[in-house]
This record gives structure tokens, sequence and C-alpha cells, in this order.
């Protein structure tokens, strides 16, 4: 049993809970489940453009039956997190098609140039993106503790790890456009829901030998 952060009612048999989070504590009761009729709709888990459709009708199903500020955002938080699935899907079904054997060759630079060669073609901003994960907390309590001391963290093998993830997705976008190189890279450290997400970005380019 649990109490709707919507109307204040209790959940139970007649009245069942619907959890917005993976920590279950932003409950919503059966009964403003049911005024969200968009809400209860399973969407196309690869059309980003019906998702954004979804979005708009719940959020006015939300001015409609009055939710309060709490419950908008905990809704809208929790639609964020299914938009970025889909857009994780996308991504996914995208990278199917691209030759990723071409990886290990891609040339990459925190600089705008590469000795030897010149770039034909500039194919647009980049970015790649990775979690820390959720157990990154635990290791970043550790870390702290041992800021001073000699030890190297797990904080920081984590670290460059999720380095290392983002900067494969920076490659497979600057594939996806085309190029062989990346000028510009650099690296944002950012929390989103909660977890520490390393952000690449870069130029995707085209170089060609002189
Ligand atoms: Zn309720």
């Amino acid at each position: 049993m649990a109490v709707c952060m919507n109307c204040g009612k209790k959940t139970g048999m007649r009245n069942p809970e619907y959890y917005l989070d993976s920590d279950m504590t932003q409950v919503l009761c059966g009964e403003c489940y049911k005024k969200l009729a968009h809400f209860q709709i399973k969407s196309d888990e690869n059309d980003i453009q019906k998702f954004d459709e979804t979005f708009k009708l719940i959020q006015m199903e939300m001015e409609e039956h009055t939710f309060n500020d709490e419950t908008k955002t905990a809704i809208n938080r929790y639609l964020q997190k299914r938009r970025a699935k889909i857009e994780r899907n996308i991504l996914d079904e995208k990278k199917k098609y691209i030759d990723l054997s071409n990886m290990n060759t891609h040339l990459l630079t925190t600089g705008y140039n590469f000795e030897g060669y010149e770039i034909s073609a500039y194919l647009g901003v980049i970015s790649g993106q990775s979690a820390l994960g959720s157990g990154a907390f635990s290791g970043w309590s550790a870390a702290a503790n041992n800021f001073l001391g000699t030890e190297s963290s797990y904080f920081g093998n984590r670290l460059i790890e999720a380095k290392e993830s983002a900067t494969r997705e920076l490659i497979i976008s600057s594939l996806m456009k085309g190029g062989n190189a990346i000028i510009g890279i650099d690296f944002d450290y950012i929390i989103i829901e909660g977890l520490i997400t390393v952000i690449a970005n870069g130029t995707s380019v085209i170089t060609t030998k002189k």
C-alpha cells in the first residue's frame, strides 16, 4: 500500500499503484493513472515522432485533470527516460548498417588537423555519450575517501571506461556521417537522472593523405 503523489489517496486492491521511478518512491494511484489515457498506450519503441505526439497529449491530459507540479515533473522524467530509450533503439538500428571495422582506423585529435593529412570535408558536429552506471556512486564515495590517499580509485577506472565508451559512440556518429576522422574532441561531464554521464563532442571530417 502506498499513497498517490497526485491525489493523496491510499492505493490498494481496488486502487492499484503505478510506480514512476525505479526506486518506487513516486506512486500514482489507479484512479489518477486512468485519467491519462495516452500514458497507458504502449508506444512504438522505434518511432520518436509518434512518441513526441503522445508526449504532448499526456501534457494536455495532465493539465485537463489539474495534476500537481510534483506529479507532472515525475511523469515527465519517466517519459524522458522512455524517449532516451527509443533514441538508443534507433541508434542501435542504424549501427547495423555501418561498417564497424573502420572504427580502429578512424583518426582522432583534440586539435584541428593531422600531420601529413589534409581535411577535404567538414561533416558537422557530433557527440557520443556514456553513463557511468548506477554503481558509480558507491565508487564515488570510495573515490572521495581516497582522494588524498595514494590508492587510485575504482571511480577513476569507471571514468576511463565511460570515456572510452563515449569515444566509441562518437566514432560511430562520425562513420554514420561518412567521415574518416574527428577533430576538436573534448569531453563534458554532466549528471543525467542521477548518473554521471560523459559526453564526447567533436567534428566529423574527411581527411586525405597529402
Ligand atoms: Zn491518485
